[in-house]
């Protein structure tokens, strides 16, 4: 059993108390995964134990994996652990993965409906919209693999081989952040705060839309406006 630095367990801890308070995990359901070096080409997946409500999680509910999957101490790891895999095996900058079941952004995986309407400024620098990704590769000729917001992977067993390759694949493709049809969200970052901000800024933008449609009608940005949005990045 490689060391695990305490520090490690202790962030953990942390951020799945953070997604909890957040609301974004009801009951025992989503996961959380931080990668830890053990040695200078490998690492140890700390993930939580399957069945484990994030909010009251202790130091004891954290696996231990090899980079193979292989659970290194005493703790059933979460059903979800192939996907954790896949999406680090695909995308070796990202080394933090949390996977919630917020209900408003879940709402949009369960009526198969990707989060890409130009509404919010902040989301569209971060995530892009679908107009945008188009607008791009139209004016250049070739698709940039522009980011069109989020989308939203084909449904599969949860805890599946397929469900893992389904989703890592959008990762593989550029994507920090993915639906789940019928089941959820999961982002990936260099850290699990980063993550975590990933995550929360979904919500938000899941939340504003409920509420703006209720409210009234959707006024979406037009074309012009999101390209000077995305040339901010310069
Ligand atoms: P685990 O408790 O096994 O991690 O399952 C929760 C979940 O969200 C499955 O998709
Ligand atoms: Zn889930």
């Amino acid at each position: 059993m490689p060391k695990i630095s305490k520090k490690a367990a202790q962030e953990i801890l942390y951020w799945a108390k953070r997604a909890y308070g957040a609301k974004m995990v009801p009951g025992t359901s989503g996961n959380i995964s931080l990668l830890c070096p053990v040695t200078k080409t490998d690492s140890a997946m700390l993930l939580s134990a399957s069945g484990v409500c994030l909010g009251d999680m202790e130091a004891r509910d954290i696996a231990v994996l090899n980079s193979e999957g292989k659970v290194l101490n005493n703790v059933k790891p979460s059903s979800e652990k192939l996907m954790h895999l896949e999406i680090y095996k695909k995308r070796p900058d990202i080394k933090a993965i949390i996977h919630i079941h917020c209900p408003y952004a879940t709402s949009f995986a369960v009526c198969h409906k990707e989060m890409n309407e130009p509404i919010l400024p902040e989301f569209i620098y971060n995530f892009g919209t679908a107009q945008a990704g188009a607008a791009i590769d139209n004016a250049t000729n070739i698709d940039n693999k522009a980011l069109r917001g989020i989308p939203s992977a084909k449904y599969a067993l949860p805890s599946s081989i397929e469900l893992a390759q389904e989703v890592s694949e959008y990762f593989k493709a550029g994507n920090n952040a993915v639906l789940m049809e019928n089941h959820g969200l999961v982002a990936g970052a260099p850290t699990l705060k980063a993550a975590f901000y990933i995550l929360e800024s979904i919500q938000a933008y899941a939340k504003t839309y409920f509420a703006a449609k209720f409210l009234g009608e959707i006024h979406t940005l037009n074309e012009e406006e999101v390209l000077k949005i995305k040339n901010l990045k310069g």
